[in-house]
């Protein structure tokens, strides 16, 4: 067993059908801990980063909309990175199949996707498939400072002529 990361995105239809709870309340079963959280206005760049393994598949285009939440009028994804022993796995076990008709009634994806009329399957939540797919989304949704533990290496940089905002 290795102690493992892993992302979890509750996606547009998962925050729209107010989902988020429950989905917590079903990845708990699997006693990981959760390192970081944050709720996100994705846009098309870092949809096309985190899917670009699906480049050129006939329903990428939706897939994207789909993620930045244009099919869901809710421009937004929570996003979760969980620790533990085992917890890819884990985690993928309660989500499900990719297919909601194919995934078990009772995982969250089972209980909860569709598929739209154009074939795209809306399935609530992403769950990283591997540890290399889990670093590089973590790496993809989170800084070194967002999240609590320090999971891979990062170094301090200073930075003058960063613009950001503050709270006036
Ligand atoms: N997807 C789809 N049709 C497909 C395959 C994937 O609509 O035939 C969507 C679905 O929302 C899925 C996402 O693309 O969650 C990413 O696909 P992947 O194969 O990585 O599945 P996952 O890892 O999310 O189970
Ligand atoms: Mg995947």
């Amino acid at each position: 067993m290795a102690l493992e990361q892993t992302l979890v995105l509750v996606k547009p239809d998962g925050l729209k059908k107010s989902l988020t709870g429950n989905i917590l309340s079903r990845l708990s079963e699997a006693k990981l801990v959760i390192i970081g959280a944050r709720v996100v206005n994705v846009s098309r760049e870092l949809a096309e980063t985190h899917y670009e393994h699906l480049q050129g598949r006939p329903f990428f285009e939706e897939l994207i909309q789909y993620i930045m939440g244009d099919l869901h009028s809710t421009h937004r994804v929570a996003a979760f990175v969980y620790q533990g022993e085992d917890a890819i796995q884990k985690i993928r076990d309660i989500v499900g199949d990719t297919n909601p008709e194919n995934a078990n009634p009772v995982s969250i994806r089972g209980a909860y996707g569709r598929i739209t009329t154009s074939g795209v399957f809306e399935n609530v939540v992403h769950a990283s498939s591997s540890s290399e797919d889990a670093e590089k989304e973590i790496k993809l949704w989170f800084g070194p400072d967002e999240i609590v533990e320090d999971i891979y290496p990062s170094r301090e940089v200073m930075r003058s002529e960063v613009r950001m905002r503050e709270w006036v």
